[in-house]
């Protein structure tokens, strides 16, 4: 195939334009947005282009998908062959780069050194605030993670609120700020949120942002380099220092006592400080008395695990950034079934709607149950339709056979309906499977088994309580 664009002595940028462009007739519009657009050209100098994308998840998929075209477009347009690299944003971060942003665009300040002299120092685009970038402490900030964006629940809205405060507060308010929480329930999220909306409303205010890891590993490059004056002059002229993940550091001793020292330097002389973990204060045994005690004089702040509403809301702002009309029902399904954390649901919509696009497949309860039937395999596991015929029979003393049976009498009848029901609710079995597992019967049976219960736990709530009972023997 030829490429609709002269193959000539064009910049990389304006190539890499014309490369979008071509990618975009061949894949279609919707496709484009969403894995094409997120792109950035990091640096092109050279042999080598280098793309930067926002995750690791979307690096995957781009490189199986569109690698090699991205290639054979680079290549057609120049006999020595370029090669191409996709790079995440934020895990590529090198801890002894500073990080690089190639736009000047609004807001962004153009990196000062060249990105083609640093290979693992190529980022996306991002806000980076001349101060940081001179010292090159700050990791860069993903632009998705914004408090616009961040959907408030019950289980996050205090963690919502101390965070918002800190941003918005122009001086130390809380100090430490101590989030909290599991794994994926968005302390990334916030952390990047505040530094940057003090970034932007303050941009006086020096603002770091690091993982504990990135701390601790230019804290053992100083040890190596004898530089540790400089590396406490460093750190100790930050305004707002952010760290994120500190049990990382918990147990590594002389990191420890060298954090906990430009800890307490910066809490003299006023500077705001932002940690997260995923355990409290308290819990982070490892951790040494004195720091520990020092985390919990500030403001700590959990986020707990996601309920369905939380689920539901994020994915419905990941849709919508993502700019793709995505059924409610579908997204039902997926708060219903993955029932962890905001990074699991989100993975499991990138991959669906991107399968659903490459391949031309309506987004649809079943095109979801089909395309993401390993992770609900793996949430299956749980509980299977036997478990629940068992439990169910049990409970309501009727023979375990009688779920196969025939029979319509409504003392067996009914709890083989309350049996489809939660095998429909607990498993991410179809209904046709359903039925199989029930002596064979037609997937409209189970459909108005479903039905019926749920008619039935409305209008009855001692049933009501049965069912929920049963549903939360199955889940525990
Ligand atoms: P953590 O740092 O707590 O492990 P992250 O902040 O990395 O979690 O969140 C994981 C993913 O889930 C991110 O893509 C994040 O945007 C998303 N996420 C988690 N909670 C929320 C929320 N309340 N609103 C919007 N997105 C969320
Ligand atoms: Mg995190």
């Amino acid at each position: 195939m030829t490429a609709a664009y002269e193959p000539d002595d064009v910049p990389t940028e304006e190539r890499w334009k014309q490369i979008r462009g071509q990618l975009k007739k061949e894949f279609g519009a919707s496709a484009y947005r969403t894995w094409v657009e997120p792109i950035t050209l990091c640096s092109g100098e050279g042999a080598a282009v280098r793309l930067g994308v926002p995750t690791r998840f979307m690096r995957d998929w781009i490189q199986n998908h569109y690698g090699d075209r991205i290639r054979a477009l680079w290549k057609e347009d120049e006999p020595t062959f370029r090669s191409v690299d996709f790079v995440v944003a934020e895990a590529t971060v090198g801890v002894d780069e500073a990080p690089v942003a190639l736009s000047s665009r609004e807001g962004h300040v153009p990196a000062a050194s060249s990105v083609a002299a640093e290979p693992a120092a190529a980022q996306e685009t991002m806000f980076v605030p001349r101060s940081a970038r001179i010292d090159g402490l700050s990791a860069p900030l993903d632009p998705r993670y914004t408090f616009e964006n961040f959907v408030v629940g019950k289980p996050n809205e205090f963690a919502y609120a101390a965070a918002k405060r800190v941003a918005d507060a122009g001086e130390v308010s809380f100090n430490p700020l101590f989030l909290y929480g599991g794994v994926g329930l968005g302390k990334t999220h916030l952390m990047h949120a505040i530094a940057r909306r003090v970034r932007e409303n303050q941009p006086l205010r020096s603002v770091v942002y690091l993982s504990a890891e990135q701390f601790m590993h230019r804290f053992i490059r100083a040890l190596r380099q004898q530089d540790t004056l400089s590396f406490k002059e460093q750190f100790r002229s930050v305004d707002v220092l952010m760290v994120d993940d500190i049990q990382f550091i918990s147990g590594k001793e002389s990191t420890q006592e060298e954090f906990f020292h430009t800890f307490n330097a910066l809490v003299d002389q006023g500077s705001q400080i932002v940690l997260s973990a995923d355990k409290s204060p308290t819990d982070l045994e490892q951790l040494g008395q004195r720091l520990r005690s020092r985390m919990n004089c500030g403001l700590v702040a959990d986020l707990h695990p996601t309920t369905f509403e939380l689920r539901l809301g994020i994915l419905e702002s990941k849709a919508e950034q993502m700019k793709v009309e995505v059924p409610e029902p579908v997204l039902e399904f997926i708060a219903h079934k993955i029932t962890t954390n905001g990074r699991e649901v989100e993975g499991a919509l990138t991959r669906l709607v991107a399968h659903a696009q490459l391949v031309g497949r309506p987004l649809s309860v079943e095109t979801a149950q089909d395309v993401l039937r390993d992770l609900l395999r793996a949430y299956d596991k749980r509980v299977t339709i036997e478990e629940i015929q068992k439990k169910v029979a049990e409970h309501f003393r009727i023979r375990l056979a009688e779920m196969q049976s025939q029979r319509r009498a409504r003392a067996v009848a009914r709890p083989r309906q309350v049996a489809m029901y939660l095998a429909k609710q607990l498993t991410s079995r179809s209904l046709p499977d359903i039925g199989s597992c029930f002596g064979g019967r037609d997937h409209t049976t189970v459909m108005h088994a479903v039905r019926k219960v749920e008619e039935l736990m409305a209008a009855d709530c001692t049933f009501a309580e049965d069912v929920d009972f049963l549903r939360c023997m199955l889940e525990a």
